[in-house]
C-alpha cells in the first residue's frame, strides 16, 4: 500500500473510509465520556462550530489550494482527466494535516476538550466530504439532494478553466464568494497533455462507475 500515492488501491481507497468512520465514532465517544455532565452541551457546541468550519475549508482548499498551488493543482488535475479513478488524499498526509493545522491550534487557544470536540467536528466533516464527492462520481443518485449534488459537481468538472462550484458538501460559500454562477465555457477542455477532455453531461444522475462502498 503505497501511503504517499494519490491513485490507491480499492482496499486502502475503502480504508480510509473506515478509518475516518473509526475515528469519529471513537473520537465522539471518548469525549462524551470525558465532558464532565454539565460541560457536554459546550463540548457538542464545540464540534458543530468545528463542522461548520469545515464547509469554509473545503471550499477554501479546493479552490485555492487543489486549483491554485502547485504541485496540488497538477495533482488535483489527474482527478479531473479521471474522475472515477481512485485518487484521493492518502490517509497520512490528511490526518497529518488535520492534526497540525487542526487540533494543534484549537489546543493552543483552548483546552484538550475544545480541541477534541473541534477537531472532531471537521473529522466528521471531512468524512461527509469524502462519502459525498466519492457518491457524485460512484453512485446512482436516488435521493434530490445527491441529484443536486451530482449536477453541482459535474458542473465543477464540467468547466476546466473556470471551474467554480468548489464546494461539494454544500453550495453555501459558492454562493457567499460568488463562484456558483455560470462560468465562462473553456473554448476546448483539455488534459494536461492537451488531449480533449471527456466530460459527464451536467445533469447526468447515472452511475459514472462501479459501486463498492
Ligand atoms: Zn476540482
Ligand atoms: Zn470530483
Amino acid at each position: 500500500m503505497g501511503l504517499f500515492r494519490l491513485e490507491h488501491s480499492k482496499a486502502a481507497y475503502r480504508a480510509d473510509f473506515a478509518l475516518y468512520s473509526a475515528a469519529v465514532v471513537v473520537l465522539a465517544a471518548c469525549l462524551w465520556v470525558d465532558s464532565p455532565r454539565g460541560q457536554r452541551l459546550e463540548t457538542a457546541s464545540f464540534a458543530l462550530l468545528g463542522l461548520a468550519s469545515w464547509t469554509l475549508i473545503e471550499y477554501a482548499m479546493h479552490r485555492f489550494v487543489l486549483h491554485g498551488l502547485q504541485p496540488f493543482r497538477r495533482l488535483h488535475a489527474q482527478h479531473h482527466e479521471r474522475p472515477t479513478a481512485l485518487i484521493c488524499t492518502p490517509t497520512i498526509l490528511s490526518a497529518t494535516l488535520i492534526a497540525t493545522l487542526v487540533f494543534l491550534p484549537a489546543l493552543a487557544l483552548g483546552n484538550v476538550l475544545f480541541a477534541g470536540a473541534f477537531t472532531l467536528g471537521v473529522l466528521a466533516g471531512y468524512l461527509a466530504y469524502s462519502v459525498t464527492h466519492h457518491a457524485t462520481h460512484h453512485w446512482r443518485a436516488d435521493t434530490a439532494w445527491l441529484k443536486q449534488r451530482k449536477r453541482w459537481h459535474a458542473l465543477h468538472h464540467h468547466h476546466v478553466e473556470q471551474p467554480g462550484r468548489y464546494g461539494v458538501t454544500s453550495a453555501f460559500w459558492d454562493h457567499v464568494f460568488g463562484t456558483a454562477g455560470q462560468p465562462r465555457r473553456a473554448s476546448a477542455p483539455t488534459t494536461a497533455h492537451g488531449a480533449v477532455l471527456r466530460v459527464q453531461a451536467p445533469g447526468a444522475d447515472g452511475c459514472e462507475g462501479g459501486e463498492f462502498l
